[in-house]
């Protein structure tokens, strides 16, 4: 796509991308009496306005019901739940046997740690992304601590050529056959949360497969930003949050996915709560576990109705517009802000680097920014500018276009702000 720095080009690429607009189904932060430009939807999305609403309704079931809410009455919150698996099989390409909301999303990192994660013998080894989110880090040291094992020994990390801050898939292939059968686990983020790279799934699934261990992934960037196909690429299992793209809510409710392939088998999972027991013959209370057939065996508690009433009205926006047609807005989208972020940098002689992939297959729709100088300062000046960005140490910004919410006039504007930022800082 042609892409110019003008206001009427925007415009113009708004109308086209009219349908996937959902801009005013959503609250809009403001600063000032003026909404923000608003982009970090990755690391909180802003409010669905009928998120309200939704959780209205439970707290009515509440008041009229009591216990009754259970059962017997519409949408009853027994299976409250269930509603909301056709979307997020959607989301992440499963079937509805193989995904549903459940804990929070470090929960159930380990959750599904303790069932695809048995070292034995030679085979001790976790791979993960370098700059992977700390919980994961620290969820995954642990594990390995758990066992007993060495965490330096046991815990390797892909790491980018020297020089460069994104990995390449022959690397990562490379380095999971060097473990060949010392590796038990790849897991890594879908979408990097620090540089935004996406990863080649297909390939790292099969490869890792090949070696005889897992792969699981936190989509905790993923979910929401891109369409993804867990099923078909053979993925082990996953896990998300959903406050992130998901727009579902502070803390809210995370999600797991567990491949078919791995429903029933005795090992998984291993703990076990009344929640993951057979459903029709859960509440005659028996003392013998006898699990779900699929992937609500790895449930333990009764779910929390608030946090996917909130789920569910977020959830609903998707299914109306659809991932893959956001998916067209947001390649536009984040090309756009390419664009305009180094046309900026470029014409006031400010040195910024995009630290994120080029290619559109191998990001989402962050970009990180890496800053040369007065990075933080610059950040400093955009937020008192109304911008809301996101700032890593030790010099990266971070920013995130949602295509369900943000628009090219928008990043447009961003670019305006950019460009006096830059000059303030002198
Ligand atoms: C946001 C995020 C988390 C946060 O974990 P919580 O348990 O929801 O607090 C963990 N991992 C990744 C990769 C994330 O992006």
């Amino acid at each position: 796509m042609q892409f110019e720095n003008q206001l009427s080009f925007a415009q113009q690429q708004d109308e086209v991308f009219d349908r996937c607009t959902y801009r005013d189904w959503f609250f809009i932060p403001q600063k000032d009496g003026r909404e923000v430009i608003y982009l970090n939807g990755n690391s909180l999305g802003l409010q669905p306005k009928t998120a309200r609403q939704y959780l209205e309704k439970e707290m009515l079931k509440w008041e009229k019901h009591g216990v009754e809410g259970h059962f017997g009455i519409e949408e009853q919150w027994f299976d409250f739940h269930k509603n909301i698996k056709n979307s997020l099989g959607h989301l992440v390409g499963a079937s509805p046997a193989e995904v549903t909301p459940m804990n929070a999303l470090t929960v159930n990192l380990h959750l599904l740690l303790l069932g695809f994660y048995r070292p034995a013998g030679k085979r001790t080894k976790i791979l993960i992304e370098t700059k992977a989110f700390p919980s994961d880090q620290y969820a995954v040291a642990s594990q390995i601590a758990f066992w007993g094992l060495d965490v330096a020994e046991n815990l390797v990390e892909f790491s980018p050529r020297p020089g460069e801050d994104t990995l390449r898939t022959e690397d990562m292939l490379a380095q999971m056959e060097a473990l060949g059968d010392e590796l038990a686990l790849v897991l890594l983020g879908g979408v990097n949360y620090y540089t935004g790279q996406f990863f080649d799934i297909p390939s790292l699934t099969q490869k890792a497969q090949a070696l005889g261990a897992y792969m699981g992934l936190d989509l905790a960037h993923t979910i929401g930003n891109l369409p993804l196909d867990l099923h078909a690429w053979g993925v082990d299992f996953a896990c998300w949050c959903t406050y992130k793209y998901l727009n579902s809510g502070p803390g809210g409710i995370s999600g797991i996915f567990v491949h078919e392939k791995h429903h029933g088998q005795p090992l998984r999972p291993p703990l076990h709560g009344w929640w993951g027991h057979e459903e029709n013959t859960r509440f005659q209370m028996d003392k013998a576990f006898v699990p779900e057939p699929d992937v609500e065996a790895w449930q333990m508690s009764n779910a929390p109705i608030f946090l996917l009433a909130t789920h569910k009205a977020a959830l609903k926006i998707f299914e109306e517009v659809g991932i893959k047609a956001l998916r067209e807005k947001s390649i536009a989208l984040t090309g756009f802000l390419a664009f305009i972020l180094e046309t900026t940098a470029r014409e006031e002689n400010f040195g910024l680097h995009i630290i994120t992939p080029a290619l559109a297959e191998q990001r989402g729709c962050q970009l990180s920014i890496r800053m040369n100088r007065q990075g933080r300062a610059l950040f400093d000046e955009l937020t008192h500018r109304g911008v809301v960005a996101d700032w890593r140490e030790p010099d990266v910004i971070r920013l995130a276009p949602v295509p369900l919410y943000n628009t090219f006039e928008e990043i447009y504007a961003f670019g305006e702000i950019l460009r006096e930022a830059i000059r303030e800082l002198g």
